[in-house]
């Protein structure tokens, strides 16, 4: 599993995006400062942390993975299906702004501007253009890939320019088929092959293959699915179910 050192803190790193030589990663729990639930590489203020503490922990990623601090820009982890591209006057966006900014999924061409998206049992999703030099960060739970976000995401990078195929795709560590079950009313809404129907009307629900799917029906050059289940791997990763609704939040960053 590529769970890589970071000058101290632990990421999951997509060999896809790796080879294309772009600074991206998934984070793990370790490394920072919060305390209880949210010990200790919380990454988001809304889910009841310190705000402080998880601002020392944003001090925290940009210096151990060489990211810029001051240009630092997030998704709002609402569950829209709205993706916007970052342009100059809008670096910032979630971090030194308002954060109820109905944002789920963020493009740029700048480099230098990190962007963050974040998870804890949803799907995170990070997508690079290599043809025009553009990243994406993608926060996708079950409302999102229903609403399809991802092939949104795509969609703004192929508008400004990218073929599909030179767009590579990295689905970071999220609940899996083994741990996320719901009821009818979630499970329907998804193709049969991304549902196992279990005693009792629930079912088991694989969002991270729907994400796959849906990506790899737009041509993509790669989508990276690699990444383990978050309730599983609890021990590394932040899982809102696997610890009873409150945990801290990993993020999903890249920086051109
Ligand atoms: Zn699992």
């Amino acid at each position: 599993m590529p769970i890589r050192e970071l000058n101290g803190i632990a990421a999951w790193q997509s060999e896809l995006l790796l080879e294309a030589g772009i600074n991206h990663g998934f984070t793990c729990r370790g490394g920072g400062v919060s305390r209880g639930a949210y010990a200790s590489l919380s990454m988001s203020p809304r889910r009841g942390d310190d705000p402080a503490d998880v601002r020392r922990n944003e001090e925290i990623l940009c210096r151990r993975a060489g990211l810029d601090l001051g240009r630092l820009t997030s998704t709002a982890q609402e569950h829209t299906d709205v993706v916007e591209v970052i342009t100059a006057d809008r670096v910032g966006m979630g971090i030194s702004r308002p954060w109820d900014h109905g944002v789920d999924g963020i493009v740029t061409l700048l480099p230098g501007t990190p962007l963050l998206a974040y998870a804890a049992d949803c799907v995170p999703i990070l997508l690079w253009a290599g043809d025009i030099g553009a990243a994406a960060a993608v926060h996708s739970g079950w409302r999102g890939t229903e609403a399809r976000i991802a092939e949104k995401a795509v969609k703004k990078l192929t508008e400004l320019g990218a073929r599909p195929q030179s767009i590579l795709a990295a689905i970071g560590p999220c609940i899996g088929p083994c741990c996320y079950e719901v009821g009818g009313d979630v499970a329907l809404r998804f193709p049969e092959s991304c549902r196992t129907a279990k005693d009792g009307g629930k079912y088991m629900l694989d969002l991270p293959k729907a994400n796959r799917l849906m990506l790899e029906d737009m041509g993509l050059g790669g989508v990276d699915a690699s990444a383990p289940c978050t309730m599983c791997r609890n021990d590394l990763f932040f899982s809102h179910r696997g610890q009873g609704g409150k945990s801290g939040t990993l993020a999903a960053f890249i920086q051109i």
